[in-house]
């Protein structure tokens, strides 16, 4: 019961990797908000999160809308006394070479995954800076450090977070508030799944472990992030990618 008494908004997390951070973080005790844009799929993991006998709520959120963002807030403020951790978790990919990059694409995904983290970590760090506590946790990728072909949008974006993270941990340490990145490699969920499986072979034969991550692996950095254990910790970007990259 690593982060008993303590409350975690966690956006994304209807499905895929925040799913797993949810699910762990309330097995350790933590009350848990499900901000997600599909808010049905968040409400299906209500009922499987209220089992671990924690409260559980789920808000609608676009992460990358300032208003929808203040209002998810808003009510998460209403239902609970304390924010403790955040996941910047909600991601998405729009793949191309940068020659045929339609211009909307860069736009949609620099919106959820750049400016959806820090407009997350805006609204948060009002209310940990009040606490004078708190964790940040942003999920980056291993894209942000190594590249990727076809990613020149999704990279940028996830290497923006990379800087992000520690502006915001040298900002912010003063009021007690400690903010981290978790840099995923391959990790099975619906955004792999989608790649053709001759994509996925090469994949696998690139990484040292040979094997696939799993959204668990994802949320036991997570979980350490968020607990007491780390405490010592901030502005740093924990990589879980089997040795794809050192
Ligand atoms: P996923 O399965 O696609 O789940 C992402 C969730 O975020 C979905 O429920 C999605 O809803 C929601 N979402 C999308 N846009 C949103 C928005 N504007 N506001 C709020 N929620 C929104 O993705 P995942 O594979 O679990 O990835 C989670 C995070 O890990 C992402 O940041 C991703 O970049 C990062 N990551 C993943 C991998 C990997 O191998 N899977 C590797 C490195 C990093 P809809 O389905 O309705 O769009």
């Amino acid at each position: 019961m690593r982060l008993k008494s303590l409350n975690a908004l966690i956006t994304g997390a209807a499905q895929g990797i925040g799913r797993s951070v949810a699910l762990a973080m309330a097995r350790e005790g933590a009350g848990i908000c499900i901000a997600d844009i599909n808010i049905d799929k968040a409400g299906e993991l209500v009922e499987e999160i209220l089992k671990y006998g924690v409260k559980c709520i789920a808000l609608k959120i676009d992460v990358s809308n300032q208003e929808s963002v203040a209002s998810a807030f808003g009510s998460f403020t209403k239902e609970f006394e304390r924010l403790d951790i955040l996941v910047n978790n909600a991601g998405i990919t729009r793949d191309s070479l940068a020659i045929r990059m339609k211009e909307d694409d860069w736009d949609l995904v620099l919106d959820i995954n750049l400016k959806g983290t820090f407009l997350c970590s805006r609204e948060s760090i009002k209310i940990m800076s009040k606490q004078r506590s708190g964790k940040i946790i942003n999920i980056s990728s291993v894209v942000a450090f190594s590249g990727n072909p076809g990613q020149v949008n999704y990279s940028a974006s996830k290497a923006g977070v990379i800087g992000m993270t520690k502006t915001l941990a040298k900002e912010y340490a003063a009021r007690g508030i400690r903010i981290n990145a978790v840099a995923p490699g391959f990790i099975q969920t619906a955004m792999t799944d989608a790649l053709p499986e001759k994509v996925k072979e090469e994949m696998k034969n690139a990484i040292p472990l040979r094997e696939f991550g799993l959204p668990e692996d994802v949320a036991n950095a997570c979980v350490f992030l968020a607990s007491k254990d780390s405490d010592y910790i901030t502005g740093q970007a924990i990589h879980v990618n089997g040795g794809m990259y050192m």
